[in-house]
């Protein structure tokens, strides 16, 4: 039933808040929606911006996974279905004192092949013989929920140090030993159903190989080219979207909301959790105790524009390479952006996305010359190269990534719970960092205010 009338507040317009409003065009009550947005601009850790000559290079996120289908669904339903394209390679290394090949045959980096693993140098003898005897262990206890206790429990310290943790803690700029294991679905699921872990990831892994398609997919324009087209499907459509507004004030007013002192039905909370927590410090104090709990880590990002005469050969066709936290100094994972997308080639240089910092190693205090000749020695080094960057780009990314500590999924049902019809929290800090993630919890956040402003019209 149409709620004629009806105003959700949105605050925060990035994806997640975008999606949020997105869904209300589609929606049978169709509510009016009004995004508010602190920043200039809508898109929040989505950022696309000209570097090295080409117009379009992301600054954050360069693609979202292709197998969830929030994302691709989000990009077709406003126009940008027949712009998606997909890497051009799917080839990284892990750099262990030289680029050693990802082994065949990982699930997220759990092996699910002996003979894969025993191939790969990247692991010594007794580590891959302690990795072998996985199927053979008694069932591991997930009641911890840390993904790094239970891989090292399974397969031994090395799987995990050299594997695992470089492939998970670099989506999440995590240290795994204090992540939580239900938040990466693909291993929980495996580690609560099955005994031995190495058996039913290989099953798994054969299901997911049987249904071919592309892993990764990124619009031609860059990310941000997904957040704009939303952003102007929304406003065509009559919603509202105030930038350089911050909302400083979120009051409860007889059952409805007052969003900056504006009378709203329901307001859905699609900013980071500290905002969150800061909006409903007077209102709700209960669920913005528990919301403040969730921490974040800072990132860097850097990028480089290499020429390409002095790009060698043997590294060619790969798409780039994670350095494990015992060999990292600043650095963690570094992108060969123009050799993995083929719309950033560039005529004269290849074009590097060096990622530095995570959780427990901070880089945001370090000044811009600092950041730029650390990814310069840093990748020189790993790469036996003498990088000269022609142009340089720096990004700097304030708690970009929400870590979700163990039982983290208990602290978010704990804060939902505590709050008063209306109020919805949505977004990264919650069910899943990733795009598709924010924006099947945006769309399921419009749901439930729009529920409450149906509540509120009965
Ligand atoms: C460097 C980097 C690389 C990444 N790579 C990938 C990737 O390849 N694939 C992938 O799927 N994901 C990736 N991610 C994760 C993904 O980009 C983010 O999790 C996602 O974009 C977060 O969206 P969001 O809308 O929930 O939050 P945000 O993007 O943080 O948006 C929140 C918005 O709220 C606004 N706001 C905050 N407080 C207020 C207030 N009081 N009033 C009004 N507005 C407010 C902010 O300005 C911001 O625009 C990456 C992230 C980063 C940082």
């Amino acid at each position: 039933m149409a709620l004629a009338g009806r105003r959700i507040a949105v605050i925060g317009g990035g994806i997640t808040g975008l999606a949020t409003a997105h869904a209300a065009l589609a929606h049978q009550a169709r509510p009016q929606t009004v995004v508010f947005e602190s920043d200039d601009r809508t898109g929040g850790k989505i950022r696309t911006s000209a570097f090295g000559g080409h117009p379009a290079i992301d600054e954050g996120p360069d693609a979202f996974l292709a197998r969830l289908p929030w994302g691709t669904n989000l990009a077709r339903a406003v126009g940008l279905g027949d712009q998606l394209v997909t890497p051009t390679t799917g080839s990284a290394a892990v750099w262990w004192d030289a680029l050693h090949p990802i082994p065949d045959a990982l699930l997220l980096g759990l092996p699910t092949e002996v003979v894969a693993l025993a191939r790969s140098p990247l692991i010594s003898w007794p580590g891959k013989l302690r990795a072998a005897t996985e199927p053979l262990r008694p069932r591991t206890s997930t009641a911890a929920d840390s993904l790094g206790a239970f891989v090292r429990a399974r397969f031994g310290d090395e799987v995990h140090l050299r594997l695992v943790d470089p492939l998970i803690g670099s989506i999440y700029a995590a240290d795994t030993d204090h992540f939580s294991l239900a938040a990466v679905p693909q291993i929980a699921e495996l580690a609560n159903s099955a005994r031995s872990v190495l058996l039913a990831g290989r099953k798994a892994k054969a299901r997911s190989v049987a249904v071919a398609g592309p892993v990764f997919f990124a619009p031609l324009g860059g990310m941000g080219a997904l957040t704009a087209a939303t952003a102007d499907a929304l406003t065509s459509a009559g919603h509202e979207i105030r930038l350089n507004t911050r909302v400083t004030e979120v009051t409860p007013d007889g059952g409805r909301w007052r969003v900056n002192g504006e009378q709203f039905d329901s307001v859905v909370l699609a900013c980071p959790a500290a905002a969150a927590a800061r909006l409903l410090a007077n209102a709700v104090p209960a669920a913005a105790e528990k919301v403040a709990q969730i921490p974040t880590a800072d990132v860097a990002m850097v990028c480089l524009a290499v020429p390409s005469s002095t790009w060698p050969s043997r590294l060619a066709g790969l798409s780039g390479y994670l350095v494990p936290k015992p060999k990292q100094q600043l650095v963690t994972a570094v992108s060969f952006g123009s050799q993995k997308w083929a719309q950033w080639h560039l005529d004269d240089s290849v074009l590097l996305r060096v990622s530095l910092g995570r959780n427990g190693l901070a880089v945001l205090h370090l000044t811009d010359e600092h950041l730029v000749a650390a990814a310069v020695e840093e990748v020189g080094r790993h790469l036996r190269l003498d990088v000269q960057p022609s142009v340089v780009r720096i990004s700097r990314w304030p708690g970009a990534f929400p870590q979700y500590r163990p039982h983290h999924a208990a602290l978010v049902a704990a804060a939902s719970s505590a709050l008063p019809p209306g109020v919805v929290l949505a977004g990264a800090s919650y069910h899943g960092i990733g795009v598709p993630a924010c924006i099947r919890s945006g769309q399921a956040a419009l749901d439930v205010a729009c529920k409450s402003a149906q509540a509120l019209a009965d």
